[in-house]
Protein backbone atom coordinates (compact mmCIF):
# COMPACT_ATOMS: atom_id res chain seq x y z
CA UNK A 1 0.00 0.00 0.00
CA UNK A 2 1.37 3.29 -0.98
CA UNK A 3 1.65 6.38 0.97
CA UNK A 4 -1.06 7.93 -0.94
CA UNK A 5 -0.61 11.98 -2.15
CA UNK A 6 3.59 13.24 -1.91
CA UNK A 7 3.09 15.87 1.05
CA UNK A 8 4.39 19.21 -0.68
CA UNK A 9 4.98 22.38 1.26
CA UNK A 10 5.80 25.33 0.94
CA UNK A 11 9.48 26.54 2.03
CA UNK A 12 10.06 30.02 2.75
CA UNK A 13 13.77 28.65 2.22
CA UNK A 14 13.78 28.86 -1.83
CA UNK A 15 10.12 30.28 -1.96
CA UNK A 16 8.24 27.19 -3.69
CA UNK A 17 6.23 23.90 -3.04
CA UNK A 18 8.70 21.28 -2.66
CA UNK A 19 7.97 17.23 -1.36
CA UNK A 20 8.17 16.65 2.41
CA UNK A 21 11.33 14.12 2.73
CA UNK A 22 11.47 13.38 6.34
CA UNK A 23 15.30 12.91 7.59
CA UNK A 24 14.53 10.10 10.53
CA UNK A 25 12.55 8.21 12.26
CA UNK A 26 11.23 11.24 14.33
CA UNK A 27 10.33 14.77 12.66
CA UNK A 28 11.50 17.18 14.76
CA UNK A 29 9.28 20.30 14.58
CA UNK A 30 9.26 23.84 16.58
CA UNK A 31 7.28 26.77 16.98
CA UNK A 32 8.53 30.25 17.81
CA UNK A 33 6.01 30.45 21.22
CA UNK A 34 4.53 33.25 23.21
CA UNK A 35 6.04 36.43 24.86
CA UNK A 36 4.10 36.14 27.93
CA UNK A 37 3.16 39.39 29.29
CA UNK A 38 -0.09 39.77 27.90
CA UNK A 39 -2.96 37.76 26.96
CA UNK A 40 -2.57 36.25 23.37
CA UNK A 41 -4.79 37.38 20.70
CA UNK A 42 -7.04 35.89 18.27
CA UNK A 43 -4.06 36.86 15.58
CA UNK A 44 -2.01 35.32 18.09
CA UNK A 45 -3.66 31.93 17.51
CA UNK A 46 -3.38 31.24 13.92
CA UNK A 47 0.46 30.37 13.57
CA UNK A 48 -0.60 27.69 16.69
CA UNK A 49 -3.73 26.21 14.64
CA UNK A 50 -0.92 25.80 11.65
CA UNK A 51 1.03 24.35 13.16
CA UNK A 52 -1.24 21.80 14.85
CA UNK A 53 -2.93 21.53 11.03
CA UNK A 54 0.72 20.42 10.11
CA UNK A 55 1.05 17.95 12.90
CA UNK A 56 -2.07 16.01 12.34
CA UNK A 57 -0.59 16.36 8.55
CA UNK A 58 2.43 14.48 9.17
CA UNK A 59 0.23 11.76 11.86
CA UNK A 60 -1.81 11.16 8.93
CA UNK A 61 1.10 10.28 6.67
CA UNK A 62 2.56 7.84 9.36
CA UNK A 63 5.54 9.67 10.62
CA UNK A 64 6.04 10.25 14.53
CA UNK A 65 6.74 14.20 15.40
CA UNK A 66 8.49 15.95 18.53
CA UNK A 67 7.48 19.71 18.76
CA UNK A 68 8.38 21.97 20.69
CA UNK A 69 6.89 25.60 21.54
CA UNK A 70 8.82 28.01 23.66
CA UNK A 71 7.38 30.44 26.56
CA UNK A 72 8.94 33.60 26.04
CA UNK A 73 9.53 34.55 29.87
CA UNK A 74 12.91 36.61 29.53
CA UNK A 75 14.94 38.75 26.88
CA UNK A 76 12.36 39.93 24.51
CA UNK A 77 12.61 43.49 24.68
CA UNK A 78 9.94 46.05 23.77
CA UNK A 79 10.94 46.36 20.26
CA UNK A 80 11.56 43.68 18.06
CA UNK A 81 14.77 45.28 16.68
CA UNK A 82 15.96 43.55 20.60
CA UNK A 83 16.16 47.38 21.59
CA UNK A 84 14.64 49.07 24.88
CA UNK A 85 12.76 47.62 27.61
CA UNK A 86 11.95 44.18 28.40
CA UNK A 87 8.65 43.28 27.49
CA UNK A 88 8.18 41.27 30.48
CA UNK A 89 9.41 43.56 32.94
CA UNK A 90 6.79 46.38 31.29
CA UNK A 91 4.31 43.99 31.88
CA UNK A 92 5.19 43.70 36.00
CA UNK A 93 5.59 47.18 36.68
CA UNK A 94 2.33 47.40 34.81
CA UNK A 95 0.43 45.12 36.88
CA UNK A 96 2.35 45.80 40.22
CA UNK A 97 3.43 41.69 40.15
CA UNK A 98 6.44 40.31 39.82
CA UNK A 99 7.63 38.95 37.01
CA UNK A 100 7.26 35.90 37.56
CA UNK A 101 3.92 36.03 38.79
CA UNK A 102 3.10 37.51 35.42
CA UNK A 103 4.73 34.94 33.57
CA UNK A 104 2.89 32.03 35.12
CA UNK A 105 -0.31 33.77 34.68
CA UNK A 106 -0.25 34.40 31.14
CA UNK A 107 1.19 31.31 30.32
CA UNK A 108 -1.52 29.43 31.43
CA UNK A 109 -3.78 31.79 29.82
CA UNK A 110 -1.96 30.44 26.47
CA UNK A 111 -2.16 27.03 27.64
CA UNK A 112 -5.84 27.74 28.27
CA UNK A 113 -6.66 29.13 24.74
CA UNK A 114 -4.79 26.47 22.82
CA UNK A 115 -6.53 23.69 24.89
CA UNK A 116 -9.93 25.56 23.86
CA UNK A 117 -8.58 25.43 19.84
CA UNK A 118 -8.01 21.81 20.21
CA UNK A 119 -4.63 22.08 19.48
CA UNK A 120 -2.45 18.59 20.17
CA UNK A 121 0.03 19.41 23.24
CA UNK A 122 3.84 19.54 22.51
CA UNK A 123 6.30 17.50 23.23
CA UNK A 124 8.16 20.07 25.23
CA UNK A 125 7.32 24.23 26.37
CA UNK A 126 10.71 24.94 27.18
CA UNK A 127 10.89 28.54 29.57
CA UNK A 128 13.84 30.44 28.05
CA UNK A 129 14.70 31.38 31.67
CA UNK A 130 15.41 27.80 32.28
CA UNK A 131 18.28 28.02 29.65
CA UNK A 132 20.28 31.26 30.08
CA UNK A 133 23.34 29.26 31.14
CA UNK A 134 23.41 27.64 27.52
CA UNK A 135 22.73 30.77 25.78
CA UNK A 136 25.59 32.37 27.50
CA UNK A 137 28.09 29.27 26.42
CA UNK A 138 25.82 29.52 22.88
CA UNK A 139 27.49 33.23 22.89
CA UNK A 140 30.75 32.62 24.13
CA UNK A 141 31.41 29.65 21.47
CA UNK A 142 30.03 32.36 18.85
CA UNK A 143 32.78 34.86 20.09
CA UNK A 144 35.15 32.30 19.96
CA UNK A 145 35.09 31.84 16.25
CA UNK A 146 35.17 35.18 16.00
CA UNK A 147 31.45 35.70 14.89
CA UNK A 148 30.90 38.57 17.26
CA UNK A 149 31.83 42.08 19.08
CA UNK A 150 31.30 43.68 21.97
CA UNK A 151 29.96 47.23 22.92
CA UNK A 152 28.67 49.13 25.99
CA UNK A 153 25.24 47.56 25.21
CA UNK A 154 26.34 44.17 24.74
CA UNK A 155 27.38 41.55 22.42
CA UNK A 156 26.63 41.70 19.06
CA UNK A 157 26.29 38.97 15.93
CA UNK A 158 28.35 40.57 13.37
CA UNK A 159 26.00 39.94 10.33
CA UNK A 160 28.59 40.73 7.60
CA UNK A 161 30.71 37.44 9.00
CA UNK A 162 27.88 35.31 8.00
CA UNK A 163 28.00 35.44 3.90
CA UNK A 164 24.16 33.94 3.67
CA UNK A 165 22.77 36.46 6.34
CA UNK A 166 19.43 37.37 4.94
CA UNK A 167 18.59 34.44 2.79
CA UNK A 168 15.71 33.52 4.20
CA UNK A 169 14.23 37.07 3.71
CA UNK A 170 15.24 37.23 0.27
CA UNK A 171 17.02 40.13 1.12
CA UNK A 172 20.34 41.11 0.21
CA UNK A 173 20.82 44.64 -0.19
CA UNK A 174 21.52 45.84 2.96
CA UNK A 175 18.98 49.23 2.55
CA UNK A 176 16.01 46.83 1.93
CA UNK A 177 16.88 45.16 5.38
CA UNK A 178 17.37 48.60 6.60
CA UNK A 179 13.66 49.67 6.12
CA UNK A 180 12.47 46.78 8.74
CA UNK A 181 14.73 48.16 11.18
CA UNK A 182 13.92 50.95 13.48
CA UNK A 183 16.17 52.28 16.47
CA UNK A 184 19.59 52.51 16.06
CA UNK A 185 22.06 51.32 18.45
CA UNK A 186 25.04 53.20 19.05
CA UNK A 187 28.35 51.26 17.33
CA UNK A 188 26.54 48.71 16.01
CA UNK A 189 28.12 48.25 12.89
CA UNK A 190 25.93 46.86 10.37
CA UNK A 191 21.97 47.73 10.87
CA UNK A 192 21.43 43.91 10.48
CA UNK A 193 23.49 43.35 13.59
CA UNK A 194 21.75 41.80 16.68
CA UNK A 195 22.10 41.61 20.45
CA UNK A 196 23.41 38.41 21.78
CA UNK A 197 23.27 40.02 25.23
CA UNK A 198 22.29 42.67 26.32
CA UNK A 199 24.09 44.01 28.86
CA UNK A 200 22.38 46.32 31.56
CA UNK A 201 22.47 50.32 31.96
CA UNK A 202 24.66 51.49 34.48
CA UNK A 203 22.50 52.15 37.04
CA UNK A 204 19.90 50.67 35.62
CA UNK A 205 19.34 47.20 37.24
CA UNK A 206 16.78 44.96 35.12
CA UNK A 207 14.70 42.81 37.71
CA UNK A 208 15.89 39.21 35.93
CA UNK A 209 19.73 39.50 35.62
CA UNK A 210 22.39 37.04 34.74
CA UNK A 211 26.08 37.19 35.09
CA UNK A 212 27.82 36.80 32.06
CA UNK A 213 31.36 37.11 30.27
CA UNK A 214 30.09 40.55 28.90
CA UNK A 215 28.67 41.74 32.63
CA UNK A 216 25.28 41.42 34.20
CA UNK A 217 22.09 41.36 31.76
CA UNK A 218 19.66 39.57 29.84
CA UNK A 219 19.68 36.97 26.80
CA UNK A 220 19.16 38.45 23.49
CA UNK A 221 15.46 37.62 21.90
CA UNK A 222 16.30 35.56 19.05
CA UNK A 223 19.51 33.35 20.97
CA UNK A 224 16.50 31.55 22.84
CA UNK A 225 15.07 30.03 19.68
CA UNK A 226 18.76 28.43 18.50
CA UNK A 227 19.69 27.29 21.99
CA UNK A 228 16.48 25.71 23.16
CA UNK A 229 15.43 23.91 19.96
CA UNK A 230 19.06 22.44 19.68
CA UNK A 231 19.05 21.35 23.26
CA UNK A 232 15.62 19.70 22.66
CA UNK A 233 14.86 18.66 19.09
CA UNK A 234 19.46 18.03 18.28
CA UNK A 235 21.40 20.26 16.05
CA UNK A 236 19.58 19.85 13.06
CA UNK A 237 15.52 19.34 12.73
CA UNK A 238 13.28 18.86 9.67
CA UNK A 239 10.48 21.85 10.22
CA UNK A 240 10.47 25.51 11.96
CA UNK A 241 7.18 27.30 11.83
CA UNK A 242 6.02 30.63 12.87
CA UNK A 243 4.08 33.68 11.66
CA UNK A 244 5.41 34.66 8.39
CA UNK A 245 6.68 38.39 10.35
CA UNK A 246 9.33 35.94 11.70
CA UNK A 247 10.80 35.30 7.83
CA UNK A 248 11.88 38.70 8.07
CA UNK A 249 14.14 39.18 10.89
CA UNK A 250 14.07 36.77 13.80
CA UNK A 251 13.92 33.72 12.08
CA UNK A 252 16.37 34.98 9.83
CA UNK A 253 18.63 35.87 12.83
CA UNK A 254 18.21 32.37 14.54
CA UNK A 255 19.53 30.83 11.11
CA UNK A 256 22.93 32.87 11.16
CA UNK A 257 23.90 32.20 14.79
CA UNK A 258 23.02 28.59 14.69
CA UNK A 259 25.07 27.68 11.89
CA UNK A 260 27.88 29.74 12.83
CA UNK A 261 27.64 28.03 15.83
CA UNK A 262 27.06 24.22 14.53
CA UNK A 263 29.81 25.08 11.57
CA UNK A 264 29.07 22.03 10.12
CA UNK A 265 28.28 23.67 6.81
CA UNK A 266 24.56 21.96 6.53
CA UNK A 267 21.33 23.45 6.46
CA UNK A 268 20.47 24.02 10.05
CA UNK A 269 16.69 23.18 9.26
CA UNK A 270 15.12 22.13 6.15
CA UNK A 271 11.86 23.28 6.36
CA UNK A 272 10.78 26.72 7.33
CA UNK A 273 7.11 27.11 7.14
CA UNK A 274 4.82 30.30 7.53
CA UNK A 275 1.80 31.52 8.10
CA UNK A 276 0.59 34.55 6.74
CA UNK A 277 -1.58 37.12 9.27
CA UNK A 278 -4.79 37.21 11.18
CA UNK A 279 -6.32 40.59 9.58
CA UNK A 280 -8.76 43.28 11.22
CA UNK A 281 -10.01 46.28 9.62
CA UNK A 282 -7.46 45.45 6.72
CA UNK A 283 -4.45 45.62 9.19
CA UNK A 284 -2.42 42.62 10.73
CA UNK A 285 -4.02 42.34 14.27
CA UNK A 286 -2.14 43.41 17.02
CA UNK A 287 -2.16 44.59 20.51
CA UNK A 288 -1.14 47.97 19.39
CA UNK A 289 -3.17 48.82 16.25
CA UNK A 290 -6.31 50.00 18.86
CA UNK A 291 -6.96 46.86 20.34
CA UNK A 292 -7.43 43.11 19.48
CA UNK A 293 -10.34 40.54 20.92
CA UNK A 294 -9.16 37.43 22.82
CA UNK A 295 -10.48 34.07 22.68
CA UNK A 296 -12.51 34.95 25.77
CA UNK A 297 -14.55 37.49 23.98
CA UNK A 298 -15.55 35.07 21.36
CA UNK A 299 -16.90 32.58 23.60
CA UNK A 300 -18.35 35.43 26.01
CA UNK A 301 -20.28 36.58 23.08
CA UNK A 302 -21.72 32.81 22.42
CA UNK A 303 -19.45 31.89 19.79
CA UNK A 304 -17.71 28.14 20.01
CA UNK A 305 -13.99 27.92 19.92
CA UNK A 306 -14.19 25.21 17.67
CA UNK A 307 -16.19 27.78 15.14
CA UNK A 308 -13.04 30.06 15.50
CA UNK A 309 -10.74 27.25 14.29
CA UNK A 310 -12.75 26.54 11.75
CA UNK A 311 -12.97 29.83 10.35
CA UNK A 312 -9.34 30.14 10.23
CA UNK A 313 -9.35 26.43 8.38
CA UNK A 314 -11.78 27.67 6.11
CA UNK A 315 -8.47 30.13 4.72
CA UNK A 316 -5.38 28.47 3.32
CA UNK A 317 -2.76 29.46 6.00
CA UNK A 318 -0.79 31.25 3.50
CA UNK A 319 -3.54 33.69 2.35
CA UNK A 320 -4.14 37.03 4.62
CA UNK A 321 -7.52 36.29 6.24
CA UNK A 322 -10.23 38.82 7.51
CA UNK A 323 -11.46 38.46 10.81
CA UNK A 324 -15.33 40.03 11.04
CA UNK A 325 -18.12 39.14 12.83
CA UNK A 326 -20.01 38.03 9.85
CA UNK A 327 -17.31 35.36 8.99
CA UNK A 328 -17.54 33.70 12.71
CA UNK A 329 -21.73 33.74 12.45
CA UNK A 330 -21.28 32.00 9.06
CA UNK A 331 -18.15 29.45 10.75
CA UNK A 332 -20.62 28.91 13.58
CA UNK A 333 -23.45 28.24 11.03
CA UNK A 334 -21.19 25.28 9.40
CA UNK A 335 -20.09 24.32 12.00
CA UNK A 336 -23.80 23.72 13.78
CA UNK A 337 -24.54 22.24 10.26
CA UNK A 338 -21.63 19.93 10.03
CA UNK A 339 -22.45 18.29 13.98
CA UNK A 340 -25.94 17.83 12.74
CA UNK A 341 -25.51 16.03 10.27
CA UNK A 342 -22.59 14.25 11.65
CA UNK A 343 -24.29 13.45 14.82
CA UNK A 344 -26.76 10.49 13.70
CA UNK A 345 -22.87 9.16 12.69
CA UNK A 346 -21.87 8.93 16.07
CA UNK A 347 -20.08 7.30 17.73
CA UNK A 348 -16.91 7.58 14.84
CA UNK A 349 -14.10 5.17 15.39
CA UNK A 350 -10.57 6.39 16.23
CA UNK A 351 -8.84 6.87 12.82
CA UNK A 352 -5.55 8.89 12.92
CA UNK A 353 -3.74 7.76 10.14
CA UNK A 354 -4.27 7.09 6.09
CA UNK A 355 -3.18 3.54 6.74
CA UNK A 356 -5.58 3.41 9.28
CA UNK A 357 -8.59 4.68 7.68
CA UNK A 358 -7.42 2.82 4.28
CA UNK A 359 -7.86 -0.30 6.21
CA UNK A 360 -11.99 0.67 8.05
CA UNK A 361 -13.06 1.38 4.09
CA UNK A 362 -11.48 -1.99 2.61
CA UNK A 363 -13.28 -3.94 5.51
CA UNK A 364 -16.75 -2.22 4.71
CA UNK A 365 -15.69 -2.74 0.74
CA UNK A 366 -17.09 0.98 -0.15
CA UNK A 367 -15.78 2.37 -3.06
CA UNK A 368 -17.60 5.69 -2.51
CA UNK A 369 -15.53 5.80 1.02
CA UNK A 370 -12.70 5.17 -0.86
CA UNK A 371 -12.54 7.88 -3.00
CA UNK A 372 -13.55 10.47 -0.71
CA UNK A 373 -10.57 9.83 1.58
CA UNK A 374 -8.50 9.78 -1.45
CA UNK A 375 -9.67 13.40 -1.75
CA UNK A 376 -9.08 14.58 1.87
CA UNK A 377 -5.95 12.85 1.37
CA UNK A 378 -5.20 14.79 -1.63
CA UNK A 379 -5.98 17.95 -0.52
CA UNK A 380 -3.62 17.87 3.18
CA UNK A 381 -0.95 16.78 0.90
CA UNK A 382 -1.34 19.63 -1.61
CA UNK A 383 0.58 22.51 1.32
CA UNK A 384 -1.90 21.57 4.05
CA UNK A 385 -5.03 22.63 1.68
CA UNK A 386 -7.60 23.01 4.55
CA UNK A 387 -10.18 24.46 2.88
CA UNK A 388 -10.36 22.18 -0.03
CA UNK A 389 -9.86 19.14 2.99
CA UNK A 390 -13.68 20.87 4.40
CA UNK A 391 -15.28 21.01 0.86
CA UNK A 392 -14.21 17.37 0.38
CA UNK A 393 -15.96 16.27 3.53
CA UNK A 394 -19.23 18.42 3.23
CA UNK A 395 -19.50 16.59 -0.71
CA UNK A 396 -18.63 13.19 1.50
CA UNK A 397 -21.38 13.93 3.41
CA UNK A 398 -24.04 14.50 0.97
CA UNK A 399 -22.74 12.02 -1.39
CA UNK A 400 -25.93 9.46 -2.08
CA UNK A 401 -23.28 6.70 -2.85
CA UNK A 402 -21.13 5.90 0.27
CA UNK A 403 -22.46 3.75 3.12
CA UNK A 404 -23.17 5.09 6.60
CA UNK A 405 -19.85 3.19 7.62
CA UNK A 406 -17.90 4.50 5.30
CA UNK A 407 -19.09 7.96 5.96
CA UNK A 408 -17.85 7.08 9.97
CA UNK A 409 -14.45 6.43 9.04
CA UNK A 410 -14.21 8.80 6.59
CA UNK A 411 -15.83 12.10 9.08
CA UNK A 412 -13.59 10.65 11.86
CA UNK A 413 -10.42 10.63 9.17
CA UNK A 414 -11.45 14.27 8.09
CA UNK A 415 -11.36 15.69 11.69
CA UNK A 416 -8.09 14.19 12.47
CA UNK A 417 -7.10 16.77 10.38
CA UNK A 418 -9.65 19.48 11.51
CA UNK A 419 -9.25 18.91 14.88
CA UNK A 420 -13.10 20.66 15.18
CA UNK A 421 -13.87 17.90 17.52
CA UNK A 422 -16.48 16.80 15.49
CA UNK A 423 -16.63 13.27 17.16
CA UNK A 424 -18.11 15.65 20.37
CA UNK A 425 -19.71 18.55 19.01
CA UNK A 426 -23.32 19.37 20.16
CA UNK A 427 -25.64 21.32 17.35
CA UNK A 428 -27.11 23.18 20.63
CA UNK A 429 -24.02 24.34 21.86
CA UNK A 430 -23.52 25.97 18.71
CA UNK A 431 -26.66 27.95 18.32
CA UNK A 432 -26.56 31.08 16.38
CA UNK A 433 -29.94 32.21 17.87
CA UNK A 434 -30.55 33.43 21.09
CA UNK A 435 -33.18 31.88 23.01
CA UNK A 436 -36.38 34.46 23.08
CA UNK A 437 -35.58 33.52 27.74
CA UNK A 438 -33.21 35.75 27.07
CA UNK A 439 -35.48 38.81 26.71
CA UNK A 440 -36.93 40.34 29.75
CA UNK A 441 -40.99 40.37 29.17
CA UNK A 442 -41.14 44.19 27.84
CA UNK A 443 -38.94 43.19 25.30
CA UNK A 444 -40.74 40.01 24.65
CA UNK A 445 -44.07 42.15 24.08
CA UNK A 446 -42.70 44.90 22.44
CA UNK A 447 -40.95 42.48 19.44
CA UNK A 448 -44.47 40.77 19.75
CA UNK A 449 -46.31 43.95 19.11
CA UNK A 450 -44.00 44.79 15.95
CA UNK A 451 -44.38 41.79 14.76
CA UNK A 452 -48.59 41.72 14.73
CA UNK A 453 -48.69 45.16 13.55
CA UNK A 454 -46.67 44.01 10.78
CA UNK A 455 -49.06 41.16 10.02
CA UNK A 456 -52.24 43.81 10.12
CA UNK A 457 -50.29 45.81 7.67
CA UNK A 458 -49.78 43.29 5.02
CA UNK A 459 -53.51 42.76 5.49
CA UNK A 460 -54.20 45.76 4.68
CA UNK A 461 -51.59 45.65 1.61
CA UNK A 462 -49.73 48.79 3.63
CA UNK A 463 -46.46 46.81 2.23
CA UNK A 464 -44.13 50.39 3.01
CA UNK A 465 -45.63 50.00 6.49
CA UNK A 466 -44.45 46.17 6.54
CA UNK A 467 -41.35 46.90 5.17
CA UNK A 468 -40.66 49.76 7.33
CA UNK A 469 -41.30 47.56 10.89
CA UNK A 470 -39.23 44.51 9.22
CA UNK A 471 -36.53 46.96 9.35
CA UNK A 472 -37.11 48.17 12.42
CA UNK A 473 -37.16 44.13 13.90
CA UNK A 474 -33.83 43.48 11.72
CA UNK A 475 -32.44 46.38 13.59
CA UNK A 476 -33.34 44.77 17.19
CA UNK A 477 -31.47 41.35 16.14
CA UNK A 478 -35.11 39.81 14.90
CA UNK A 479 -34.95 37.71 12.20
CA UNK A 480 -38.85 37.05 10.46
CA UNK A 481 -39.77 34.27 8.75
CA UNK A 482 -43.72 34.11 6.95
CA UNK A 483 -44.30 30.06 7.92
CA UNK A 484 -47.61 28.74 6.21
CA UNK A 485 -49.05 29.00 9.67
CA UNK A 486 -48.25 32.73 10.42
CA UNK A 487 -44.98 34.81 11.09
CA UNK A 488 -42.18 32.72 13.43
CA UNK A 489 -39.36 35.27 14.37
CA UNK A 490 -35.54 34.11 16.02
CA UNK A 491 -33.12 36.24 17.59
CA UNK A 492 -30.07 36.56 16.33
CA UNK A 493 -27.11 36.65 18.49
CA UNK A 494 -25.50 39.70 17.23
CA UNK A 495 -28.82 41.98 19.10
CA UNK A 496 -28.98 44.98 20.90
CA UNK A 497 -32.05 44.22 22.37
CA UNK A 498 -31.09 43.48 25.70
CA UNK A 499 -28.61 45.73 26.83
CA UNK A 500 -26.10 45.04 30.15
CA UNK A 501 -29.06 43.00 31.17
CA UNK A 502 -28.32 39.98 28.88
CA UNK A 503 -24.83 38.98 29.47
CA UNK A 504 -24.88 37.27 26.07
CA UNK A 505 -25.92 39.88 23.82
CA UNK A 506 -23.58 42.61 26.17
CA UNK A 507 -20.51 40.55 25.57
CA UNK A 508 -21.86 40.52 21.68
CA UNK A 509 -22.32 44.21 22.08
CA UNK A 510 -18.71 44.50 23.75
CA UNK A 511 -17.02 42.32 20.80
CA UNK A 512 -18.20 44.32 18.20
CA UNK A 513 -17.32 47.76 19.50
CA UNK A 514 -13.80 46.57 19.59
CA UNK A 515 -13.82 45.52 16.21
CA UNK A 516 -15.52 48.77 15.04
CA UNK A 517 -12.85 50.67 16.75
CA UNK A 518 -9.94 48.59 15.90
CA UNK A 519 -11.33 48.98 12.47
CA UNK A 520 -11.48 52.49 12.15
CA UNK A 521 -8.02 53.22 13.74
CA UNK A 522 -6.72 50.66 11.50
CA UNK A 523 -8.35 52.80 8.60
CA UNK A 524 -6.78 56.31 10.39
CA UNK A 525 -3.89 54.59 10.17
CA UNK A 526 -3.85 53.98 6.89
CA UNK A 527 -5.39 57.48 6.05
CA UNK A 528 -2.44 58.89 8.05
CA UNK A 529 0.06 56.76 5.48
CA UNK A 530 -1.99 57.79 2.57
CA UNK A 531 -1.26 61.36 3.55
ZN1 LIG B 1 11.76 31.80 17.60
Amino acid sequence: MTNGHQLRVYNSLGRRVEDFIPSGDVTGMYSCGPTVYVFPHLGNMRPYVFADTVRRALRWKGLRVRHVVNITDVGHAVSDADTGEDKMEVAAARERRSVLEIAEFYTQAFFDDIAALNILPAAAYPRASAYVPQMIEFAATLQARGYTYQLPSGLYFDTARFPRYGELAQLHAEGQLEAARVEPVPGRRHKTDFALWRTEEPGRRRVLRWDSPWGWGTPGWHLECSVMSIALLGPHFDIHTGGVDHRELHHVNEIAQSEAFLADGKPWVRYWLHNEFLQLGGAKMAKSAGGAPRLADLTAAGYHPAAFRLFLLGGHYRSQLDFTLAAMDAAQATLRRLAARIQPLRPLPAVETLDAARAAVARTGDPAAARALDLLDAAIAADFNTPRLLAALQDALRDPEITPEGLRTVTAAADALLGLGLAGLDPADLETRRSAGDLTPGERHAIEQLVADRTRAREEHDWARADQIRAELDARGVDLTDAPEGPVWYLRLRAATCGDACGLSAAHEHLSVFIQSATSTAARARERWRQ
